[in-house]
């Protein structure tokens, strides 16, 4: 049986209660949710049955507490999570407009997360699978934990996935863009969405871009299209899916949970199309409820989607 590792930013997370709702207008705001792309993904990965392990820091306070419950309950192993009595954990405050944009307010400066940068990680037994996010090497702290532990999952042949998740204000340095090229030469499988694309190849065009990631050398390359669906290219297959018509409500996570769906799927021995399918429709079911991962999903209420949708 695979593990499916991640590694990085646990922090909780406060919605905007309402679309255009301006971010100094706190009491419009729901949450704390927990959140942090690692988070979000390995949640989804181990609700479809995967064995899962996070590493990460959080406060010793209750939003702490959000997160490990959450996780623990879905079954992520969060024995490695450390928990600290002077460090804060991390906070995001986020807010929709009418157009789809938005805005953020992050309190992610010395909180616990950073901690994991001198905290030693002991892999799991058996085989390995490391997923890493972009948004996640914005931080030093958290490029020198994820590079070593990288490192170490390599040595004993597992493999590492990649989401670019290439944000431009978590991305501002170069030292975390060119820990992205690194991560994304040694992937498995790769995740880019459309805006990835657009953000680390400006100028290309989609299928441009495509070739230059495939060079990197992924078996799998899984591209997020948002609610045009996905695209999944395995050597020279290429499975299309369109999007779900969903009503999309909060699209934060939808990205994370179609990566922690199709990894669960692959590392328990489904085909490329089945993952794509089944990701696919758990994107869609993402957006579909308030909180970065609250529309998280289990198999069962995505083959219900997908029965709909035939
Ligand atoms: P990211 O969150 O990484 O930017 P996307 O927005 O592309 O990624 O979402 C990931 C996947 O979730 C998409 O490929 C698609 O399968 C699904 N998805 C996202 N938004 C919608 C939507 N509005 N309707 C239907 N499916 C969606």
């Amino acid at each position: 049986d695979t593990t499916i590792i991640s590694v990085g930013e646990l922090l909780v997370e406060f919605v905007s209660h309402r679309k255009g709702c301006a971010l100094r207008e706190l009491a419009e705001f729901t949450g704390p949710y927990a959140s942090g792309a690692p988070a979000i993904c390995i949640d989804q990965a181990a609700r479809m049955g995967a064995r899962t392990k996070i590493f990460g820091g959080l406060g010793a306070d209750n939003f702490g507490n959000v997160l490990t419950d959450r996780l623990q309950a879905s079954g992520v192993d969060t024995s490695a999570v450390l928990r600290l009595e002077d460090k804060t954990t991390g906070v995001a405050f986020v807010s929709y407009f009418d157009d789809g944009t938005r805005t953020f307010i992050f309190h992610l400066n010395d909180t616990a997360a950073d901690a994991i940068a001198e905290t030693p990680f002991v892999l799991p037994e058996g085989a390995l699978l490391l997923h890493v996010s972009g948004a996640s090497l914005g931080n030093a702290n958290l490029r020198v934990a994820i590079e070593s532990i990288a490192s170490q999952v390599l040595a004993r042949g597992g493999k590492i996935s990649c989401d670019p998740n290439a944000r431009a204000e978590l991305m501002r340095d170069q030292a975390g863009r060119d820990m992205l090229f690194r991560m994304m030469e040694h992937s498995s499988y790769l995740f880019p969405s459309t805006s990835d694309l657009e953000f680390l190849f400006p100028g290309k065009s989609e299928e441009q871009s495509i070739d230059q990631m495939r060079s990197y050398g992924a078996d799998i390359l899984a591209l997020k299209r948002g609610s045009q669906g996905a695209l999944i290219i395995s050597g020279e297959d290429r499975f299309e899916f369109c999007g779900h018509k969903v009503q999309e409500v909060d699209p934060t996570g939808a990205g994370d949970a179609f990566c922690g769906t199709f990894l669960a799927m692959i590392t328990q021995g489904h085909s490329p199309e089945s993952a794509g399918r089944y990701a696919n429709a758990a994107g869609a079911l993402a957006v579909t409820r308030r909180g970065p991962m609250e529309g998280n999903s289990d198999s069962e209420s995505i083959e219900q989607l997908l029965k709909l949708k035939s």
